[in-house]
């Protein structure tokens, strides 16, 4: 399943190669992959058609890309400037003031919002790639990201390679140039659920995909909405708009988004009554965490995933929101480096999985901090994978 590192690579990707782009035409293979939007794939395609992708923002999960009119811009979208808190700015007077009716008209309305789900993949094709400069990225993952802009130029592509690729779940990943493809190639991945036909993308991206072998993502047009918590912070991560889609609403900020505001949620995980590993996988208290980065950041807190959050130091719950935020940063540097590894991944898995994990999937595998064997239990149908000496167990269970 993609993790939030994997999805912010996605975000990245989809900043640099399609934001600017107006979609010409919309092709829906399973309907089922827009069951969210209102209206059926003839209203998802209706309200697509003839717009232009005017940022690609994520929280959490959940990946956005709002919707304006085509035509005559003031500029590419506003680059982000990510670094935060953000200062009040009440004070300075705006350097070039903005006329009511060109905000107005650049100001968008909806977005085109996209989940993952279990396999899902956007996959972008005939773009000219990787000599387009990201024009946001992450500060705490920039490395990452400047590493994909160097990468060479991927040969033509052979859809044979990428055919095998996908027909293996168990395939190691193949590099294959999925992005690179010839602009007249209209070749179609075998599980190719919708397609966006793109004008004008700054890369010479021709389509972006949605790929989803398991069927679990969706696509989907949705209003944006305010967000509850201001009316001036951006929404999320990759634009300045305080909106979001209304579906995201309810979703808290996740641990990679500069605009988290750690000790507000430091006090939210203390005041609710339950395990510390729930509130984490709570998504709105604190939204992108799943239960490989949970095991991964209570093992590097050293706290155990039963802890109850009322009864944990403030020091503590910072201590394993910091450990999280740290283990996704790392995975975006090991396994996110370049969108195009993205393509070819149907487990949505980043090398960083088989690499780098310390307890998750380690039972009775020596601790790589102390040496004694790593426990398992079960979890809410699942499964939490401790230290029993690094996390000693609370009192009673
Ligand atoms: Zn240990």
């Amino acid at each position: 399943m993609p993790e939030l590192p994997e999805v912010e690579t996605v975000r990245g990707g989809l900043d640099r190669l399609v934001v600017g782009a107006t979609v010409r035409d919309v092709e829906v293979f399973r309907e089922y992959s827009v069951r969210r939007h209102d209206g059926g794939p003839d209203s998802f395609r209706d309200q697509l058609a003839g717009r232009r992708l005017a940022a690609a923002v994520r929280r959490g999960k959940f990946l956005w890309l709002p919707l304006t009119e085509p035509g005559p811009q003031p500029g590419p979208n506003p680059p982000v400037e990510p670094k935060v808190p953000v200062e009040p700015t009440a004070s300075v007077e705006p350097a070039a003031p903005v006329e009511p009716s060109a905000l107005a008209e650049t100001r968008p309305a909806a977005a085109l919002l996209a989940h993952l789900g279990m396999s899902g993949q956007l996959l972008v094709r005939g773009a000219t790639a990787n000599e387009v400069p990201a024009r946001s990225a992450p500060e705490p993952t920039g490395s990452a990201l400047d590493a994909s802009t160097q990468a060479a130029p991927a040969p033509a592509v052979d859809p044979a390679i990428a055919v095998d690729a996908v027909t293996d779940d168990q395939a190691a990943p193949t590099p294959t140039p999925y992005g690179a493809a010839s602009p007249e190639d209209d070749w179609k991945h075998p599980h190719l659920r919708v397609r966006l036909h793109l004008d004008d993308a700054p890369s010479g991206a021709q389509y972006l995909d949605f790929v989803d072998q398991r069927t679990f993502g969706h696509l989907s047009v949705q209003d944006l909405v305010p967000d509850g918590t201001s009316a001036t912070v951006p929404a999320g991560y990759g634009s300045d708009l305080p909106v979001l889609p209304e579906p995201v609403a309810h979703i808290a900020r996740d641990l990679l988004d500069p605009n988290l505001d750690l000790d507000a949620l430091v006090s939210r995980v203390r005041r609710r009554r339950t395990q510390v590993k729930r509130a984490l996988l709570d998504q709105t208290v604190v939204s992108g965490v799943g239960n490989i980065y949970a095991d991964e950041a209570l093992w590097r807190a050293q706290v155990h995933w039963a802890r109850a959050t009322d009864k944990l130091r403030a020091v503590d719950v910072r201590r394993v929101l910091d450990s999280a935020a740290e283990v996704m940063r790392e995975a975006l540097v090991q396994g996110g480096t370049s969108f195009d590894e993205l393509y070819v991944n149907v487990n949505g898995q980043s090398g960083y999985f088989d690499r780098s994990l310390a307890v998750y999937g380690r039972e009775n595998e020596e601790c790589r901090r102390c040496g004694t064997l790593v426990r398992r239990d079960a979890f809410m149908n699942r499964s939490s994978f401790s230290c029993p000496v690094c996390q000693p167990r609370p009192r009673g269970l």
